[in-house]
């Protein structure tokens, strides 16, 4: 069987490189090729050695994902979606700004967590992306965008984990495809640029903290165990009070000093001022602990089979201020990509047809897409 370089780590190619009888500073060439370069041809290679090349070819390859298609916004934003096979696809979006460029990507097709609000959910689990499908979504866009924007210069400075799927339910394929992210010798990204997201699976956020602590966001979207078990079922697992303290853990490897708490705004659900004050209330309790914490309100994005509406602006605004001026910065995410659907919840996702009719890509339904950078000017590294 072909081996796909997009599978590995720079560990994993470098032992890879070593059963073929190579040293590691072959792995790292080839790693240098592959991602900095965005080669995919063993014969552009033009520095390592021709016997390697043809050893390469017989056993290797690198395994792009094909674009089912691609859309283009008037303001820069740029969604594919990329063919995984069996009938399944999933979504990457480009979020362009001044100051950086971010990249949302998928770690599953479909989603087994099922919160209520959200289209993947909705969807149902297909399967976890390997390693190097994961790592196809950056590959591709960072060389598609190069050409594109006709630059030479790195495009891509911040990567989100927040397409579709929970990616801490996908931790062993997951962390290496972080760690080619983070590689000096891969796509070099600064570990507070490369964000996980997570509905709050407690175990895997400690794993993570060891492993490979990255920037955290944790979906939270309730302020009480009743709500939050209603919205987002992994509560049931994982509740309020322990998800708090392993934000806490997790503070102590994080890059960042702070999580950022995701919040999606339902009408009449979540959205009162008296959540807000819970909400409040329960982030100092914790922050008596060093809990640190910004807030990010999404305005809902409705999917016809939701049921939920999304809070008006004024509800928004109002549930912002009562956070904020206890203290807590909070940002309410904005849209980008509205000419092509690209903006939170309006994402035509994968798709399998789950009637079992057919397992062609027969219908387009949308799932969610979180371009969280847009947002937080607060939030803003240099
Ligand atoms: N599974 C992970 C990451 C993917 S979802 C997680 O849940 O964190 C990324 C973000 O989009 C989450 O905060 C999720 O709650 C939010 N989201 C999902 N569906 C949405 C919708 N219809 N409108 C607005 N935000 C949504
Ligand atoms: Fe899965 Fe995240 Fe959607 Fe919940 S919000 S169903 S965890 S993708």
């Amino acid at each position: 069987m072909m081996a796909n370089l997009l599978d590995f780590d720079l560990d994993g190619l470098a032992v890879f490189c070593e059963r073929l009888g190579e040293k590691r500073y072959r792995a790292v060439q080839l790693f240098r090729w592959i991602h900095q370069k965005g080669a995919s041809s063993f014969d552009d290679m033009s520095d390592l050695a021709k016997s390697l090349r043809e050893k390469l070819k017989v056993c290797a390859h690198v395994k792009a994902l094909d674009v089912i298609s691609q859309h283009i916004s008037s303001d820069g934003t740029i969604k594919w979606l990329f063919d995984v096979g069996g009938g399944d696809a999933v979504e990457a979006v480009f979020i362009p700004e001044d100051d950086r460029g971010t990249l949302c990507i998928s770690s599953q097709a479909g989603c087994a967590v099922g919160c209520r609000f959200c289209s993947t959910g909705h969807q149902g689990f297909s399967r976890n992306l390997r390693t190097g499908e994961i790592v196809a979504q950056l590959w591709f866009a960072e060389h598609f965008l190069r050409k594109h924007l006709h630059r030479d210069d790195r495009v891509i400075s911040n990567v989100v984990m927040m397409g579709m799927g929970e990616p801490l339910q996908n931790y062993s394929e997951l962390v290496p495809a972080l760690r080619v992210m983070l590689d000096d010798h891969g796509y070099g990204l600064s570990r507070r640029r490369v964000t996980v997201s997570t509905s709050g699976v407690v175990p895997m956020m400690d794993r993570l903290a060891q492993d490979c602590p990255v920037a955290l966001a944790v979906s939270l979207h309730a302020p009480n165990d009743t709500l939050r078990d209603n919205l987002v079922p992994l509560n049931r697992k994982y509740p309020i009070a322990e998800l708090m303290d392993a934000c806490n853990r997790y503070l102590a490897h994080a890059p960042r000093d702070f999580i950022t708490f995701e919040y999606c705004m339902l009408d009449g659900v979540n959205d009162q001022a008296e959540h807000a004050r819970e909400l409040v209330s329960l982030v100092r309790q914790h922050s008596s602990g060093g809990v640190w914490c910004k807030f990010n309100l999404i305005p809902f994005n409705p999917f016809p089979e939701s049921g939920l509406i999304r809070s008006s602006p004024e509800q928004v605004q109002a549930f912002a201020r009562i956070l904020s001026e206890a203290g807590i910065v909070t940002t309410i995410r904005k849209t980008r990509g509205d000419d092509i659907d690209a903006a939170c919840g309006q994402l035509a996702g994968d798709v399998k047809d789950r009637t079992g009719v057919s397992d062609r890509i027969v219908r387009q339904r949308t799932f969610m897409l979180k371009p969280v950078a847009t947002i937080n000017k607060e939030v803003k590294e240099t």
